[in-house]
């Protein structure tokens, strides 16, 4: 009997809000039905993080290679003059066609993109409890220049904004009680429990 395609879970939200904790968390509780989908960036690594892990660490020409080949997805330029963001794929197609879901931690323009090719996605923005509170995050990360937290606060303002597309909302409080409103998002969407 031919598997059942597995979905695209899209989310979304401002640097800083800790997505990136809640999504690996996430994935942690839905091992082997959800896998995360590993981003290609031309930014470079921060410090700790690891190229095939955290993202594929790709040059300028290599990503303008690959993007003209088509291997992506979705791609965009990210804070404007900066760094190119995408979607690889390699990182979905095969695990879609097997019936696993793949979870694309991917920002506002990029969502918008996937939804138009797959309108089935499941979308779910990241709220954080304030912009204050944000604000707070990204300087207490101490990776970024005073620029560069000014940019990401000015592209949180415009996230905010066009986060009434997604289709949920989450509000990342707490860690814990983020992952379980994500997981029942899930289990709400089809993904199956055992
Ligand atoms: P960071 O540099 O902090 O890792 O990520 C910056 C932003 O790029 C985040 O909003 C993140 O969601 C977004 N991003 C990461 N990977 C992708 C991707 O593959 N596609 C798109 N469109 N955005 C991405």
């Amino acid at each position: 009997m031919p598997e059942k395609p597995g979905k695209l879970v899209v989310v979304s939200g401002p640097s800083g809000v800790g997505k990136s904790t809640v999504v690996r968390e996430v994935i942690a509780a839905c091992a082997g039905r959800l896998r995360l989908s590993v981003s290609a960036t031309t930014r470079p690594p921060r410090p700790g993080e690891r190229d095939g892990t955290d993202y594929h660490f790709l040059s300028d020409a290599e990503f303008r290679r690959r993007r003209e080949a088509g291997e992506f997805l979705e791609c965009v330029e990210v804070f404007g003059r900066g760094h190119w963001y995408g979607t690889l794929w390699d990182e979905v197609r095969s695990s879609l066609a097997t019936g696993k879901w793949v979870l694309l931690e991917i920002d506002v323009d990029g969502a918008a993109d996937v939804l138009r090719q797959f309108p089935e996605a499941v979308t779910i923005f990241i709220r954080p409890d304030s912009l204050e509170e944000l604000e707070r995050r990204l300087r207490s990360r101490r990776t970024e220049s005073e620029e560069a937290i000014r940019r990401r606060l000015a592209v949180a303002r415009h996230e905010l904004q066009v986060a009434a597309r997604y289709e949920f909302q989450v509000e990342n409080v707490t860690v814990p009680e983020a992952v379980r409103s994500i997981c029942e998002i899930l289990r709400s969407r089809g993904l199956s429990d055992d």
